[in-house]
Formats: structure tokens, sequence, C-alpha cells
């Protein structure tokens, strides 16, 4: 059941917000087919992150990894964006959002039109479609490498090649946590979608914003350790929420 009284309110923040910063992880794809990292089904119950979404087991040996990726290149194929990317390129179509920081690579939110009316995207880490050798750091579009064929795919120079998306125990792309920083402290509504707030240093946003004076909202399925951050939680299923709360919006305008 949703909660319209409090959805109202979150409504009335985002009407009276200038520059609301959008914060996602993983639980906004879930409705689009794409598991979060808590689900007890799908992808990664059979692939425990930890071991084959990790760097250090990557260098020993990418057969591992790249078996879950051809999975995951499949998913990514036919994934499309659900209401809830929808919702949130809707609020920048009416000028409330000015950045989306995600902790996605499925490029979900471009697919939704986010970016088509001037907000920034900082994808903390980083993106589904480039590839490059982790040697010679040579860069290749997803086509160009034959990544079905082979146990994993090998640069010419010897080096194993990874997509460009960051791994457990990578660092992120050099300038964009600094870019999502100064986002967060820019922003007067901080609204965070679908993330357990556990991976750091993304988790620290919400409190970056808190403190530079953003009104903050949680939309997410379950409480988190850092739900009390917020000013207002909302509990359920994004598309639904994030709907409703587009709706309102429009209608206090
Ligand atoms: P997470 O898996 O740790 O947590 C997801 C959260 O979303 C959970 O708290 C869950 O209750 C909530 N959720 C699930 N479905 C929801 C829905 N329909 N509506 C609202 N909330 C919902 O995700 P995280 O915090 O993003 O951290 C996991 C890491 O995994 C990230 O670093 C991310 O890069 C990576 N990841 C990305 C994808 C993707 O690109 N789609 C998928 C899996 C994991």
């Amino acid at each position: 059941m949703l909660n319209l009284e409090k959805i109202k309110k979150a409504a009335k923040i985002v009407k009276y917000s200038n520059y609301v910063v959008v914060f996602t992880g993983a639980g906004i794809s879930t409705e689009s087919g794409i598991a979060d990292f808590r689900s007890v089904d799908g992808l990664w119950s059979r692939y425990d992150p930890d071991i084959y979404a990790n760097y250090y087991y990557f260098l020993q040996d990418p057969s591992k990894f790249w078996k879950m990726q051809k999975e995951v290149d499949d998913l990514m194929d036919i994934s499309k964006p659900n209401l809830a990317h929808f919702a949130i390129a809707e609020l920048e179509k009416l000028g409330k959002v000015k950045a989306i920081i995600t902790q996605n690579i499925d490029m979900l939110h471009q697919k939704a039109g986010t970016g088509e009316n001037g907000a920034s995207i900082f994808q903390l880490h980083g993106e589904y479609g480039k590839l490059h050798c982790v040697q010679c750091k040579k860069e290749f579009k997803i086509g160009e490498v034959d990544t079905k064929n082979v146990d994993y795919p090998v640069c010419e120079c010897g080096g194993y090649i990874k997509p460009k998306v960051v791994l457990f125990g990578e660092s992120l792309p050099p300038g964009v946590f600094d870019a999502a920083m100064r986002a967060a402290t820019e922003a007067d509504c901080f609204i965070v979608v679908g993330s357990s707030l556990v991976v750091t240093p993304a988790n620290m946003l919400p409190g970056i914003a808190k403190q530079s004076g953003a009104k903050l909202i949680f939309v997410n399925k379950e409480e988190t350790e850092l739900d009390y951050l917020f000013d207002i939680s909302l509990k359920g299923k994004a598309s639904e929420i994030l709907t409703e709360l587009v709706k309102l919006v429009k209608k206090q305008n």
C-alpha cells in the first residue's frame, strides 16, 4: 500500500526545490529484470559478487568473471527502463532534476531519456558497453572484441580485457566521485532510489548533501542502516512511488 501522505510531503519538497539530485542503486533496475545484490534469486545467487565481480580474482583467473559477464551481457541486451527510470527523466523535463548519480552500469537512465534536458549523469561504477585492456589500457567498444567464443578475451599486448566497470577492489573512474560530491553539495533536494547504502564511498553522498543543507528523500523496498539520515523515507516499489510522486509534483505546479 502506498503511503500517499508521505509521498505528498516528498512531492512538496521536490516542488520547492530547484536543484534535485537523484542517486540510484541496483534496486531501481530490479523491475527491469536485473537483479540487485540483495535478491535471493537471480544472477547473484549463482555468482557470488565478492568472487565473480572482484578485481583480485579477475587478475588471477579472468575466466570466472567472463562466465558471469556473458550472462550479464545477455541481460543488458534485453533490459529496458521501467517506470522509475522514466519518472526521474520526467522530473528532469520539469526542470527539477539537475544531476543523476548512479551506482548502476546498466545505462537504463540514458535509455529512459535522462540527460536529454541538460541533467548531468555521474556513473560511479563505470558504464556498460566499453572495454579496456588492464595492461596497456587500450580501449574497445562492445562488439569490437570477441567475448563469446573464448573463455576470456586477451589484448594483442597479452593483457586481459575487461569491461570498464568497477569491480570490488578497484578504484572509481578518476574525477567521477569528486564531480558527484560537488553535485551533492549543490543539491537542495537529494533523492536516493534503490540502494542498500552499504557500498563506499558512494554511501557518503547522502550525508554530504545533508550537511550542505539538502532535504533527503529515500525510496527503497527495505530499511537500511542509514535510514535515520533521511527527512522522508518511502518504503515500496520505486516504480509505483516515483510515478505517484511525479503525478503530485505536476499537480502542485
Ligand atoms: P544493493 O543490491 O546493495 O541494494 C539494492 C536495494 O534496492 C535494496 O535495499 C533493496 O531493498 C532495494 N530494492 C530492490 N528492488 C527495489 C524496487 N523495486 N524498488 C525500490 N527498492 C528496491 O544495491 P546497491 O546499493 O546499488 O549496491 C550494489 C552494487 O551492485 C553497486 O555497486 C552496483 O554497481 C552493483 N550492481 C549494479 C546493477 C545494475 O547496474 N543494475 C545490478 C546489480 C549490482
